[in-house]
């Protein structure tokens, strides 16, 4: 039996999915212009004919969504709003998301269709350690797993003796968790005594922030579980947006509620399906607010070809990272996920780094601070320096420059709750 919840909607032919696509966007633009926004932003636009001519609209980006804030993209009226939800910046105005109940339950059942698509059946116990407030992680996968019939645990971020004693006492099969407290939760484990490999937990959905594939083979590893890409944004739903299947090659993209293109971030021209770029969507069944050709600012390429578990709706690679992340290093780019990528390859390297830029005179410097295993950790001076010596190299040929490199005691990195903060710019 395959892994689906929505087989109609999750194996159509890409022809029909392309027709569909087009009734939806045409749909949704004429629900669109019902708001202040795009009643102005499509004034000289009838209606689509080809998926294609929906590059004449112009792109929104956050600062639109700010300049129009409360309501100004919302198109339905306010009498049929239900929720609002806010991304998870932490400055500034923030961006406010509003949802109809249809969008709430469109959403529900698209994080249906991730679980059920890795496994996840009414037989599931599911802890979920994500805020369930105004951030969309906690609240999204929460309906999604009731909806799959799943025995839902609330449990929010923190306080992780409290998790560990549920995930045991309650025979929990899976988790929806942060991949940087993955990391930090395995530390409550040693201390609690408790390999998590003899508990039941068999799947964790990581996601909402970037991370490379080698963490993920870490917290496979650690905890003898299957751990799955998540991605969204709040703009779009939240989670649910582009998820992997159990091929974990690539997150499938709902393309029939998200119409995806991958854009130049300078030229913001359309790049073929393969090339790197900024991805942009559109949403094709939201009601309460509509957004056509969002820049989400993440760095991705669409992988081209159709998976192996058969659905044609196509997948994009891991995220490399926002472009507004991106590090300018004495003229060098870099992403911080290289960064940690270049550490994890090295054996004796712990769960957690950080990563701090100075200036020292007219130079850029990049000091990384990475915890050790409890394993690796010794006083032993000559061990220390080989080991600082190796993951100079990685860094050096993953980056091409030269770090400062400290190695510092398991857990003495500060995790903070919520996503993890791992670049302070001293410049
Ligand atoms: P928010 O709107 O606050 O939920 O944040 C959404 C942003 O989180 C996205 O635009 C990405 O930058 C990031 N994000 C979400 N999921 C992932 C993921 N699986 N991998 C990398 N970054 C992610
Ligand atoms: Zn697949």
């Amino acid at each position: 039996m395959i892994d689906c919840w929505d087989k109609t909607n999750e194996f159509l032919t890409r022809e029909k999915l392309e027709e569909k696509q087009l009734v939806l966007l045409n749909k949704n633009f004429q629900n669109a212009k019902k708001s202040t926004y795009y009643s102005k932003a499509f004034s000289k636009i009838d209606k689509f004919s080809s998926l294609k001519e929906i590059e004449k609209v112009p792109f929104v980006t956050k600062d639109d969504l700010r300049e129009n804030f409360p309501y100004g993209f919302v198109s339905v009226p306010k009498s049929e709003l239900v929720r609002l939800h806010s991304s998870s910046g932490t400055t500034g105005t923030p961006t406010v998301v509003f949802y109809t109940k249809k969008d709430l339950d469109d959403w529900a059942e698209l994080i249906a269709r991730c679980m059920a698509m890795t496994g996840g059946t009414k037989e599931d116990v599911f802890q979920n350690t994500m805020g369930h407030g105004l951030f969309t992680g906690g609240l999204g996968f929460h309906y999604g797993a009731e909806k799959v019939g799943m025995l839902t645990i609330p449990f929010g971020p923190g306080n992780s003796p409290r998790q560990i004693w549920f995930m045991k006492e309650f025979g929990v099969t899976v988790a929806h968790i942060l991949p940087s407290y993955a990391m930090h939760l395995y530390s409550g484990f040693a201390e609690a005594g408790i390999d998590p490999k003899e508990l039941k937990l068999k799947t964790a959905y990581i996601g909402a922030e970037p991370h490379s594939e080698e963490m993920r083979s870490q917290i496979e590893q650690l905890y003898g579980i299957k751990a799955y890409n998540s991605y969204g944004l709040s703009e779009m739903c939240g989670p649910g947006v582009a998820f992997e299947c159990k091929y974990q090659n690539g997150m499938h993209i709902w393309e029939d509620h998200f119409y995806a293109e991958v854009i130049d971030p300078v030229t913001g021209k359309v790049l073929p399906d393969g090339e790197e770029g900024e991805l942009v969507l559109t949403t094709l069944q939201k009601e309460a607010m509509p957004l056509f050709r969002y820049r989400t600012k993440d760095l991705t390429r669409i992988i081209p070809g159709v998976c192996e578990c058969g659905r044609v709706h196509r997948r994009i690679e891991r995220i490399k990272g926002r472009s507004d992340d991106m590090l300018i290093l004495n003229g060098v780019n870099t992403f911080p996920i290289q960064i940690e990528k270049a550490l994890m390859k090295v054996e004796g390297i712990g769960r957690n780094y950080k990563i701090e830029i100075h200036k020292r005179g007219y130079m850029d410097k990049l000091v990384v601070y990475s915890e050790l295993t409890e394993e690796s950790f010794t006083d032993n001076f000559k061990d220390l320096e080989q080991l600082k010596c190796k993951v100079i190299e990685s860094l050096k040929s993953e980056l091409l420059i030269t770090p400062e490199v400290h190695l510092v005691r398991p857990d003495s990195i500060e995790v903070l709750p919520g996503k993890a903060k791992r670049v302070f710019d001293m410049r």
